[in-house]
């Protein structure tokens, strides 16, 4: 059994209302454990935080490498027509896929 001096009371006390005022107890939103946060506001731990980020920065290089002009888009839509492949399950989803991708593009 240990015993605490006041000297050491009053340390862990210290300590206690430091770590309530400069750290939030957290549930990261990503992985689910517990972490400690220096501000109310974050949600995910520093592991998920820097995974995510990164995640981002990539997703944004992907974008910026597609250009697909509307000449070509239109020609890829036509080609893909459902009329031109006997309404095939195939053809529908990729016309699907490009009309919406169209529409992204142009910001719709
Ligand atoms: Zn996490």
């Amino acid at each position: 059994m240990e015993v605490f001096t006041p000297l050491d009371e009053r340390l862990i006390s210290q300590k206690a209302k430091i770590r309530r005022i400069s750290m939030y107890q957290k549930i990261c939103l990503n992985c689910g454990c517990d972490f400690l946060a220096s501000h109310d506001w974050k949600t995910y731990c520093i592991p998920c935080f820097i995974k995510i980020q990164k995640a981002k920065e990539s997703q944004n290089l992907t974008h910026q490498s597609i250009c697909i002009d509307d000449e070509m888009m239109l020609r890829l839509i036509r080609l893909c027509h459902p009329d031109k492949h006997k309404n095939s399950e195939a053809s529908n989803k990729a016309t699907v896929f490009l009309l919406s991708l169209r529409k992204e593009l142009k910001g719709e």
